[in-house]
């Protein structure tokens, strides 16, 4: 059973370990993704060019908005890192992405994904720029990102505008801190309302990004490899 918001509110929300969410499997949510044949034949194309139990994310949901800035200069490197925009990530993992997409149908909001799997030596490369763990997971560790196992991503409207999160994306500081409440009722309404809907299908968030969501149900190996831009094999 998930606490009522208020007392997860008392709590802290920043004790996820406390909390014993019921995790959203594909099977209980009608999702019209699934059991078409025409989304296997197109998921099984775009998949086909990736390492085994690997998922481009808009295989499975086109509608999803993506905004990959380190596929930009566009970041806080302002170097660009990919070498072109694409959510890669575990299969389960982006199944459980999708569970959340379609739960978020009914309220007509959608999902924007900021950055998704990420090789190991872009991690290198970050680190180089802000070796400070509270906001970049030392490569020598392995992110969660370099699992295919992290999403960084907001809600967007209808209209496909960002909800009001309270700070841009990796904005490095307090203020992007799940413990920082003095912002507007309605950016902490937004940011539990993210953090309570990916904790049901299986994420935890961390203290520091209100953006950043580590998938918990299975474990992975740090990968490094780059991903093929349309048109190219890997
Ligand atoms: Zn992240």
């Amino acid at each position: 059973m998930r606490l009522p918001c208020i007392l997860v509110l008392f709590l802290g929300c920043g004790s996820p370990d406390q909390v014993q969410p019921e995790i959203k499997q594909l099977n209980e949510i009608p999702l019209n993704i699934r059991d078409k044949t025409e989304v296997d034949e197109r998921t099984a194309t775009v998949n086909d060019t990736l390492p085994e139990g690997w998922v481009d994310v808009k295989s499975l949901i086109p509608e999803l908005v993506l905004d990959i800035r380190y596929a930009t200069s566009d970041n806080f490197v302002g170097i660009q890192l990919y070498p072109c925009e694409r959510c890669l990530l575990r299969k389960e993992v982006a199944e459980a992405i999708a569970v959340a997409f379609e739960a978020l149908r009914a309220d007509n909001l959608g999902l924007k994904l900021f950055d998704c799997y990420r090789p190991r030596s872009v991690q290198e490369a970050l680190w180089r720029k802000v070796p400070d763990a509270r906001y970049v997971t030392n490569p020598a560790k392995g992110s969660m990102h370099n699992r295919g196992a992290a999403v960084d991503l907001t809600l967007i409207d209808q209209n496909g505008h960002e909800i009001d999160m309270g700070t841009e994306y990796d904005f490095f500081g307090e203020k992007a801190y799940h413990t920082f409440t003095k912002l507007p009722a309605e950016v902490l309404t937004a940011r539990r309302k993210l953090r309570d809907l990916m904790q049901e299908v299986g994420f935890k968030h961390i203290r520091t990004e209100w953006w950043h969501y580590s998938y918990q149900i299975k474990n992975y190996e740090v990968s490094d490899f780059r991903w093929p831009c349309p048109g190219q094999a890997l």
